[in-house]
């Protein structure tokens, strides 16, 4: 069984189970659809757990950035699909560097500009030159379309190629609803009719060889305000004592171990406190309840998540706790999606528990009659 996993970065259920998109509609209404939970929702995290089948605790990627220090795929300490299956590796967030692997592998957001150790084998480069390949687009509706049908031309001439998982992400999604909420349609319905083409013209899924996966990092909802994390550890007296790292990472700064619990008890306790309109705007989650295994101590000790479903978004410096947010409309919820199609898809849409971003993984090796190796974290979807 072959593998073909259609990744569409910040993708909601309701977006792409519209009628004006037939094709995706069809997957999802065959096959099966469900929430997908990425906690803390962000993207870095939650792809490289996606194609390792583990928690952070045991990959070592805790976000973009530790301290000041911008992260790299070299910072990997897990296992990922490509170890198991001959692959083409697309644009996947956090690849950068890319590794020798069985196939093909372009790396995704966080590549710099220089094309070095961006694509292997690097002979590929002069492929992706020609056809003016974007590694991540600019916050451009335009420049995002532009990249979309690139990706999807990249796509079309990579297929014929030998492999046994696809996986390509579209990181234009995030893009456009980060900045463009609203706006989506026709960049989604680009990917509709490229799953016509692929069902009806290819017939890749035809010889019931192949499965498709579709999968999001996490969800999406309008947002309006910000909470300026920096702005509230300032006013409330603990800018010596903690430090803000990326999307919602506090660090308490090293203090004896029993001074660290008494602030961190504190510290979440008030983070919890704070409310708009009388209901928290924070979820909040002290390490140990999110992150397991031998590299979480690096991890931050607390993650807090602003509520976008009371309309906060996060990551602006405005000055003030609560501002309004001025260039993004659109923000990360933790439910993403997981939907599957072919021949070896069952019923999933009363399964009785929660699909988490790591069981994409594990449920991958399985369709493709491998053995998933005892540390992983996630389960088979497809098996429940
Ligand atoms: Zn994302």
């Amino acid at each position: 069984m072959r593998i073909f996993v259609l990744g569409l970065d910040g993708a909601v259920k309701h977006l792409i189970d519209r009628p004006e998109l037939p094709n995706l509609q069809k997957v999802i209404r065959e096959g099966c659809l469900c929430d997908l939970i990425s906690r803390p929702p962000i993207t870095s995290v939650a792809w490289t757990s996606m194609v390792s089948g583990v928690n952070a605790g045991k990959h070592g990627i805790f976000g973009f950035r530790i301290g000041d220090k911008l992260n790299f795929s070299t910072e990997k300490k897990a296992k990922e699909l490509w170890d198991y299956l001959p692959s083409i590796a697309i644009n996947i967030p956090m690849t950068f560097p890319v590794r020798p692997i069985d196939g093909i592998m372009i790396s995704g957001m966080m590549t710099p500009e220089l094309y070095e150790n961006s694509v292997y084998p690097a002979s590929e480069m002069e492929y992706l030159k020609q056809i003016g390949f974007i590694f991540e687009p600019e916050i451009d509706l335009k420049s995002c379309g532009q990249s979309i049908d690139i990706k999807i031309e990249l796509i079309k001439h990579y297929l014929d190629y030998n492999w046994e998982l696809f996986f390509v992400v579209f990181r234009e999604f995030d893009v456009i609803q980060h900045f463009f909420w609203g706006q989506d349609l026709p960049y989604y319905q680009k990917i509709d009719h490229f799953l016509d083409w692929l069902i009806n013209e290819k017939n890749l899924f035809h010889d019931e060889q192949t499965s498709l996966l579709i999968v999001s990092d996490h969800g999406f909802a309008p947002v309006d305000k910000t909470f300026d994390l920096q702005e509230w550890i300032n006013q409330n007296g603990y800018a010596k004592q903690v430090m803000v790292g990326g999307w919602g990472a506090l660090y308490i700064k090293p203090e004896t171990e029993n001074e660290k619990q008494k602030i961190k008890k504190g510290l979440e306790e008030n983070l919890k406190q704070i409310k708009y309109d009388g209901k928290p705007i924070l979820d909040v989650y002290p390490r140990e309840k999110i992150y397991w295994g031998p590299y979480a101590e690096k991890g931050p000790d607390i993650v807090v998540s602003p509520k976008r479903t009371l309309g906060f978004t996060f990551g602006m410096r405005t000055g003030k706790i609560i501002g309004a947010s001025i260039h993004k409309n659109g923000c990360h919820l933790e439910e993403g999606v997981f939907a599957a199609w072919g021949p070896q898809i069952k019923e999933l849409r009363d399964i009785n528990r929660e699909a988490r971003v790591y069981d994409v993984m594990p449920t991958v090796l399985e369709l493709a009659g491998k053995e998933v190796p005892k540390e992983v974290d996630g389960v088979n979807l497809l098996s429940y």
